[in-house]
């Protein structure tokens, strides 16, 4: 603002500085013109001036002070004004000869008792008795110019760095008053104590955008606060399906050592305790994965998967469970089909479904595995003829730690195995559809992308144990 000002001070002191000046200018042009014409009527050879045009220094402010002085060539004066007292006004060098010669008038500018003057120097032609040429100065101070112009400046000045100061005074404020809100949400943001239960920030926002802004970061906060609770409570249920587990495993082991054993019971006690291990190092193996899907570190390795190997593994790992539940686990279809994704983590994710359906069906019925594709993707269901799920348990079976009542009835699990179905589906970009009737059986769909290309040789890794 400051420099806007600045250009527009200079160019406006500049432009008022022209026109006093070609005011003044004309002013000598009109009083030589007079004076000219004067000096050529008369019909004697006394040569005067009209002295009542030209004002004193002592009476400027009644008529503006301007001076004259004829000169003859050589540089005689001939005539002056009465307010001159018998002085001479100072000429530049060898203008009278230039100007005689060229007979064109010529403003000049000379200092004169301390004082600055605007002249012009004007060719009168042949003059007088001796019928010489002659030339006439008209001179004024230009002090009454000079006058206005600085106090002009003067105004400016104070004007330009008064204004910009109470703009800056102003900005100064406004700014201030504008960010008010953002600084109160950033005071309360810093002062924020994340371990309490609920965190909002209740800055008043004056105008619609620091609403949104407050409303926006509110709701980040409590999506935060879900996420935290989420953590929490994982946390807790992870060590609470941990510990009982080891407390069984501690009572047997203690009860066994209070007296001396056969080794046969010796045995029996190790066998119970290998198989209770294998479940604590089963949910921990749970725990990671989850874990490791929350932080985003379950990163699959994506190959082209025949679809027909999948099945066919995951039925052949439990047809032993299957028979012994007396259940026909069948595979149908997926022939010809290949899907994207990880194979190790596809066949966990199959796994905990068949697991689920054999676990649940409590004895007979059939399993039956099946895969076909549809609209670029592959689906591979799992389908049993259990108890179903009810529609209220249905919400939330993908919870963790969630055990419905089938659930609760069989002994084993911990209700963590469709939490990682539903992460392992989720970072290969599928979806997993589910179909249940109560006491006609549950059908659980995983959607997978299908790959473009069908591989030369299967990509079946071994998966891990
Ligand atoms: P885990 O899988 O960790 O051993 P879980 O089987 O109880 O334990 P989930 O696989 O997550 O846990 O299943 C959650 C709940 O959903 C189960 O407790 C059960 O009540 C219900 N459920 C899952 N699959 C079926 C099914 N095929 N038939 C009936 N109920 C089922
Ligand atoms: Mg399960």
């Amino acid at each position: 603002m400051l420099l806007v000002a600045l250009v527009g001070s200079a160019l406006g002191y500049n432009a008022l500085r022209r026109i006093l000046y070609e005011q003044l200018d004309r002013s000598l042009y009109r009083l030589a013109e007079i004076e000219a014409a004067g000096t050529a009527d008369s019909r004697d050879s006394s040569v005067h001036f009209h002295e009542e045009l030209f004002g004193a220094e002592s009476r400027r402010e009644v008529l503006p002070t301007r001076y004259a002085e004829v000169w003859s060539v050589d540089g005689e004066p001939v005539l002056r004004t009465a307010n001159l007292g018998g002085q001479d006004l100072p000429l530049p060098a060898d203008i009278l000869g230039r100007i005689a010669e060229s007979n064109v008038p010529e403003f000049v500018r000379f200092e004169w008792q301390g004082q600055s003057y605007r002249g012009l120097v004007y060719p009168l032609g042949l003059l007088g008795a001796q019928h010489k040429v002659h030339l006439m100065q008209i001179a004024a101070p230009t002090e009454p110019v000079d006058t206005v112009l600085s106090r002009f400046l003067r105004m400016l000045v104070l004007t330009v760095f008064s204004g910009t100061l109470l703009a800056w005074i102003l900005g100064w404020w406004l700014a201030g008053y504008a960010v008010r809100p953002v600084m109160q949400i950033i005071g309360q943001a810093e002062s924020l104590d994340m371990t309490g239960a609920e965190h909002r920030l209740t800055a008043a926002a004056d105008t619609d955008e620091m609403r949104r802004l407050v409303t926006v970061l509110n709701s980040m906060l409590g999506r935060i606060d879900a996420a935290f609770d989420n953590q929490r409570r994982f946390l807790a249920d992870a060590g609470h399906e941990i510990k009982t587990p080891l407390t069984i495993l501690r009572g047997d082991v203690e009860v066994a050592l209070r007296r001396d054993r056969s080794p046969e019971e010796y045995q029996a006690v190790l066998g119970q305790t290998l198989e209770d291990l294998k479940g604590v190092s089963s949910l921990a193996e749970d725990l990671i994965t989850l874990a490791r899907s929350d932080s985003g570190g379950l990163e699959p390795r994506p190959t082209e998967l025949p679809v027909q190997r999948l099945l066919t593994r995951v039925a052949d790992r439990y047809a032993g469970v299957a028979r012994q539940a007396g259940i026909d686990l069948v595979v149908q279809g997926g022939d010809g089909l290949v899907v994207l994704g990880d194979s190790g983590l596809l066949e966990r994710a199959l796994n905990n479904l068949v697991d689920n359906a054999i676990k649940y069906s409590r004895g007979g019925g059939r399993v039956t595995v099946s895969a076909n594709a549809a609209d670029g993707c592959v689906r591979i269901a799992v389908a049993d003829e259990g108890p179903g799920i009810s529609g209220e348990e249905r919400p939330r079976l993908f919870e963790r730690f969630y055990r419905g009542e089938t659930g609760r009835r069989a002994a084993r699990g911990s209700g963590l195995g469709l939490a990682i179905v539903s992460a392992i589906v989720d970072v290969h970009g599928g979806s997993i559809e589910f179909d249940s009737e109560l006491g006609r059986g549950t059908t659980v769909c995983l959607v997978l992308p299908e790959a473009r290309e069908r591989p030369a040789d299967g990509g079946l890794e071994e998966p891990a144990t």
